[in-house]
């Protein structure tokens, strides 16, 4: 029998885990240095958390969740996305009392049953912050500011930071008025499915990617020309602040964002270098209602989530490199009698302890295999152990660059091996 991994996931090993490792090292680094503390929630939850939060009628929950029944009849679904289980823990744990502005953030798989194609899959990783507390214009700029250097740190230096405003619920309720009556006379050249959206969720057609609906769209009343006074003025305090900071930006009017949750503030990071369907890296925005929604105190809060399989994608296709923090020397000891096994395990427990990658032969074979075999699987160092250096207590080390040999004793190895990999405490 010939088992796949299921339609839309992936194994992810080799030099892939190495791009993953920088992404989530660059983010739990800078998210630090904004005052964000890590979360962990599960990956899965009561079903009722993603179709209240996200919105019934969000692509999400109509057709893109991994829902089912355990075997005590409850439905779970697993997560699509990682802002409402974060609102349900800061509400569950009571966390608002500890802190305000409370500012987490988390990495973590996703799951959606989307069609999977280049950039898009069903199970995917994302790294996501959620900040709880001030509605303060000052946060969104700060929020957005720590986005765009998240992907500046990454590497790259081409990227587009896109940023919209979607008003309040009041501005929306006036604005939904003004666009379905535009929308109206141009039904029929919507795909069948912006025709459902019409009834449902018209602003779900600015996210659709039929060429037809895209043109129709690019006409129709955007909602900046209909936000009330405060969120007017709240949008122009967030602008001041981006341009204070020097960040670069460019307000696009026809951005929303597909979950229901979304006020205010909204913003995407988009790459040309990818196909406009999954073009977007990451993006958030302002929910300001979402904590009080879910009985909460009322609560204002903005996050964003980037998306690590297509981050590590387009770095790649990009040609920028991972720094490896796991690099360093790597070690192979190799012992030449079954009798030396003891003092080599010694020697092992010295590498190991001081933090040395390094491993061991598990068959005695002659040096020069060894030396053939230590070259081939791209080792630095090599240790030989033989019946003399047991007797003497001493460690033969050759370098496998420059062919050098050393010999020295056994006390002496532990301060060697901290100089050769610079892992001393300092
Ligand atoms: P969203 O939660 O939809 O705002 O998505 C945030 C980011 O997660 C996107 O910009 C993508 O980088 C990533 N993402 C969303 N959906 C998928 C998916 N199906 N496959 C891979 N990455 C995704």
């Amino acid at each position: 029998m010939k088992l796949n991994s299921p339609r839309g996931t992936a194994d992810i090993y080799g030099e892939d885990i190495k791009y993953r490792d920088f992404i989530t090292g660059c983010a739990r680094k800078l998210f630090h240095t904004f005052g964000y503390n890590e979360i962990i929630t599960p990956a899965f939850e009561h079903t009722e958390l993603f179709s209240r939060g996200i919105g019934e009628g969000t692509d999400i929950v109509q057709k893109e969740m991994y829902t089912f029944r355990d075997r005590k009849g409850r439905s779970l679904t697993l997560r699509p996305e990682g802002t409402a289980p974060v609102v349900r823990a800061i509400l569950e744990k009571n966390l608002l009392s500890q802190k305000v502005p409370l500012k987490l953030f988390y990495i973590g798989n996703m799951f959606r049953y989307e069609r999977p194609q280049k950039g898009r899959m069903r199970e995917f990783w994302q790294v996501g912050v959620e900040s709880s507390g001030p509605d303060n214009p000052l946060m969104d700029a700060e929020v957005i500011w720590l986005l765009n250097l998240f992907f500046n740190n990454l590497g790259f230096r081409d990227l587009n930071l896109l940023v919209n405003s979607m008003g309040c619920p009041d501005c929306r309720m006036d604005y939904v008025v003004y666009l379905k009556e535009y929308l109206k006379g141009n039904l029929p050249g919507l795909c069948a499915e912006c025709r459902s959206r019409y009834e449902k969720n018209p602003l779900r057609i600015f996210d659709c990617k039929v060429p037809e609906c895209k043109k129709i769209m690019e006409d129709a009343p955007k909602i900046g020309g209909y936000l009330c006074g405060t969120c007017r003025e709240h949008f122009l305090k967030v602008q001041g602040y981006l341009n204070e900071l020097g960040i670069d930006y460019r307000i696009k009017h026809n951005l929303v964002r597909g979950f229901d949750y979304y006020t205010r503030t909204v913003f995407e990071v988009v790459s040309g270098k990818l196909e406009s369907a999954q073009n977007a890296l990451g993006g958030g925005g302002r929910y300001d209602n979402l904590i009080s929604q879910f009985g909460g105190p009322d609560t204002p809060a903005i996050g964003f989530a980037v998306g690590i399989d297509r981050t590590a994608m387009l770095m790649k296709q990009s040609g920028i490199g991972y720094k490896d923090p796991l690099k360093g020397p790597r070690f192979y000891m190799v012992s030449l009698d079954e009798g030396s096994y003891d003092y080599a395990l010694k020697i092992l427990r010295v590498l190991r302890e001081t933090g040395a990658a390094s491993d061991i032969n598990y068959t005695v074979r002659s040096i020069k295999t060894e030396l053939k075999n230590a070259l081939r699987n791209g080792y630095d160092y090599m240790i030989i152990i033989g019946e003399n250096e047991a007797a003497d207590r001493t460690v033969t080390l050759k370098s496998l660059d420059t062919h050098k040999q050393s010999i020295m004793k056994f006390e002496d190895f532990n301060d060697e091996i901290l100089k050769i990999t610079g892992n001393g405490r300092s």
